[in-house]
């Protein structure tokens, strides 16, 4: 964090509108100032620079001068949050191990991006596990209902191969009984 480009060492904005809002570490937050129209090269405000900084209450502050500079700024941001030593490490949710990744903001809950990953491409996995688990037992509800009727028709009079027929719904059930006939 020390190495910085000369450009990007300078204050993003000494002066104009959005100065007092850059922040600090009493006052963290990312600060970005970046020119609306770039497909318009005549645009006055084209001439000004993309210009971002940062600063994190752990004290770490960091500025970017141009569109590259912002973004990795930007990004360099996103990455600090997951690792700045004032966030409280937590419980990762999938390996029980601490950690300072998703731990801020609505993102969820606290895990290891590896975990999480792992957690997102299981699910369509256990999904496929659960319908192939559901088919079985359906098949295996319906082979129990064909023996029971099997048994029930051959006990009321039915030939076997007659009650395995009907029961495996060859044959429709009819209300006629053979026994009695
Ligand atoms: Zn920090
Ligand atoms: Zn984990």
């Amino acid at each position: 964090m020390t190495a910085m480009p000369a450009a990007a060492a300078l204050p993003p904005s000494d002066s104009g509108p959005g100065a007092e809002l850059l922040p600090t570490p009493d006052r963290p937050g990312l600060w970005v100032r970046a020119v609306p129209k770039l497909d318009w090269p005549m645009h006055p405000a084209t001439a000004e620079p993309a210009r971002a900084a940062f600063a994190c209450r752990c004290g770490l502050t960091r500025t970017a001068i141009g569109h590259i500079g912002v973004a990795a700024l930007t990004a360099d941001y996103q990455g600090h949050l997951t690792v700045c030593p004032l966030i409280p490490e937590l419980p990762c949710q999938h390996c029980g191990q601490p950690t300072r990744a998703r731990c801020r903001g609505n993102q969820g809950w606290p895990a290891h991006p590896e975990c999480y990953e792992a957690w997102e491409n299981r699910v369509p996995e256990q999904r496929r596990r659960e319908q192939q688990a559901k088919a079985i037992a359906s098949r295996d509800r319906q082979r129990r209902n064909a023996a029971r009727l099997r048994r029930d028709l051959i006990r009321q009079g039915y030939a076997p191969d007659l009650a395995a027929a009907i029961a495996s719904g060859e044959i429709p059930t009819t209300d006629d009984d053979p026994a009695t006939s």
